[in-house]
C-alpha cells in the first residue's frame, strides 16, 4: 500500500506564496528537483503542461494498486470503490467551478475534446446554412478547427473578432459582429499565445442580451484564475486536467443543464445508453449521455486530487503571486536588447511571449534548453495570432505558482547568452 505523499494543508499554506515564498510548495513537485544538461531545471513551459504534485502521482498509483476496476458496471467491492472515487472527482470539479449540478460536469480527454463535443453535438444539431459562429482572432486551433469543420458541413460561417496591437479584443467590433445569425460565441478566457485575459463577463453579457450562448475556452484560465461558472454566467466552460497539475488525457466540459439536455450525444457506445435494441436506443441521462465507453478513471481521480491541491493553496493567492512574478519577468525581459514582447494587454496572466530580433524562436529555445531553461518556441497552436503580429513564431515562457524570481533571472541570463551567440 502506497502512503499518500506529503501535501500542503490549508493551515500550512497560510503564508504560502507570500511570507515564506513558494519553497515549501516546490517540494511537492518531484520533477522540479532534477537537472537537465547538468543544470537545475527551470521549468517555464506551464502553458503547454504543468508538473504534477506528489499527491496527484500517489493518488493515481493508489488507484492502480488497490482500487482498479471499471465504473458504473460492477456489483463488486472494487467497482463500487472506483465508481465512488470517480463520481467523487466529479463533485470536486463541480465545486471547483461552482456549477449548480453534478450532471453539468462531463469528463472528456481535454479542452480539445470538450470543444469538439460542443461543436459536433450543439453545432451540428443547431446550425443551418447562413448561421454564424463567433470566435476571436486569438484562439487556439482547438477553438477554430472544430467550428470550421461543422460550419463547412452546415454551410454556416465562422466570424472572427479582431484584436488590437496589444493583443486585446476590440469590443466595439465584437458588438458589431453579433447578430440574429450568431448561434454561439466561443472565445478563449486567457490566451495561451499572448497571455491576454479577455473581458469575458462583458462578452457574455452582450451575447446574452441577444439570447446567444457562450462557450469559454478555459484551458489557460483554470490554473491561474478562480472560476465561478454561475457568476460568469457562461453556458459552456472547457478546460484540461494536465494544465491544472493533473494527469494528461483528462478534461472537463461544463455545460448548463438545460442546454445539455437538448443536445444529442456526440459518441455512441457503452455507458451512454439506458436501453438498446436494434431498432432504437434510449440514451442515458446527464452527464453519462456524453461519456461513452470506459472513461479515464485514474485520470479523473487524479484530477480530483489536483483540484484539492490547488484549492488548498487558493486560486486568489496563486493569481496574486503570479501577477507579481509576471511584472518582474516583464521588467527583466524588457531590458534585453532586441527583445519584443508579443502580447502587452493591460489584463494578462502568466505568459511572456517574445521575439528576439534576427534570431529564430527555435534557436532561442534550443540555447535556453542547454542552460536548463525549458520554454516553448513555435506558433503555440495559434497560427492566426502569429500572422496578426507578423511573426512566424515566438518564444514563450509561461508561469506557474511554483516558479520563482530566480527562474526568471535564469531566463534573462540565458537570453543574454542567446544574444551573445548571435552577436
Ligand atoms: N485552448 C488553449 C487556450 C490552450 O492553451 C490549449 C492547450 N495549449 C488548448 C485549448 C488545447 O488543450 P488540450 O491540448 O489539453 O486539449
Amino acid at each position: 500500500m502506497i502512503t499518500p505523499g506529503r501535501q500542503v494543508t490549508e493551515e500550512a499554506c497560510q503564508d504560502c506564496l507570500v511570507g515564506s515564498g513558494n519553497e515549501r510548495l516546490r517540494q511537492d513537485f518531484p520533477a522540479l528537483r532534477q537537472k537537465v544538461h547538468g543544470k537545475p531545471l527551470v521549468y517555464l513551459d506551464n502553458a503547454a503542461t504543468s508538473q504534477k504534485p506528489q499527491v496527484v502521482i500517489d493518488t493515481i498509483a493508489r488507484y492502480y494498486l488497490s482500487e482498479n476496476s471499471n465504473v458504473h458496471r460492477g456489483v463488486h467491492f472494487l467497482s463500487d470503490l472506483a465508481t465512488q472515487a470517480y463520481e467523487g472527482a466529479r463533485i470536486r470539479v463541480r465545486q471547483f467551478l461552482n456549477a449548480t449540478h453534478d450532471r453539468e460536469i462531463i469528463f472528456t480527454r481535454g479542452t480539445t475534446d470538450s470543444i469538439n463535443l460542443v461543436a459536433h453535438s450543439f453545432g451540428r444539431s443547431r446550425l443551418r446554412a447562413g448561421d454564424e459562429i463567433l470566435i476571436s482572432a486569438m484562439e487556439h486551433h482547438s477553438n477554430i478547427v472544430p467550428w470550421q469543420m461543422v460550419c463547412e458541413e452546415k454551410g454556416a460561417r465562422l466570424r472572427v473578432i479582431p484584436i488590437n496591437d496589444a493583443g486585446e479584443l476590440i469590443l466595439e467590433e465584437y458588438e458589431r459582429l453579433l447578430s440574429d445569425r450568431t448561434k454561439l460565441v466561443s472565445v478563449v478566457y486567457v490566451s495561451n499565445a499572448l497571455g491576454t485575459i479577455n473581458p469575458v463577463r462583458q462578452i457574455i453579457a452582450l451575447a446574452h442580451r441577444r439570447g446567444i450562448p457562450v462557450l469559454l475556452d478555459g484551458a489557460q484560465a483554470a490554473p491561474h484564475l478562480r472560476v465561478d461558472v454561475q457568476e460568469l454566467d457562461c453556458d459552456f466552460y472547457a478546460f484540461s486536467g494536465h494544465k491544472l497539475f493533473g494527469p494528461t488525457g483528462t478534461g472537463i466540459l461544463y455545460g448548463r443543464a438545460d442546454l445539455l439536455e437538448t443536445m444529442p450525444p456526440y459518441q455512441g457506445g457503452g455507458d451512454m445508453i439506458s436501453a438498446v435494441t436494434f431498432e432504437k436506443t434510449i440514451y442515458n441521462s446527464l452527464p453519462y449521455k456524453f461519456e461513452a465507453g470506459t472513461p479515464h478513471i485514474a485520470g479523473a481521480i487524479g484530477l480530483g486530487a489536483a483540484i484539492d491541491y490547488v484549492q488548498r493553496i487558493g486560486l486568489d493567492r496563486i493569481a496574486a503571486y503570479e501577477h507579481d512574478l509576471l511584472a518582474y519577468g516583464t521588467g527583466l525581459l524588457s531590458a534585453i536588447p532586441g527583445l519584443r514582447i508579443i502580447g502587452t494587454a493591460r489584463e494578462k496572466a502568466g505568459v511572456l511571449s517574445f521575439v528576439l530580433e534576427g534570431i529564430h524562436a527555435h534557436d532561442v529555445g534550443t540555447i535556453l534548453d542547454h542552460e536548463g531553461v525549458a520554454i516553448r518556441a513555435g506558433h503555440h497552436c495559434a497560427m492566426p495570432v502569429m500572422k496578426r503580429f507578423g511573426v512566424p513564431a515566438t518564444a514563450r515562457a509561461s508561469l506557474a505558482f511554483y516558479n520563482t524570481r530566480e527562474d526568471l533571472e535564469a531566463l534573462a541570463k540565458g537570453l543574454h547568452k542567446v544574444n551573445e551567440v548571435f552577436a
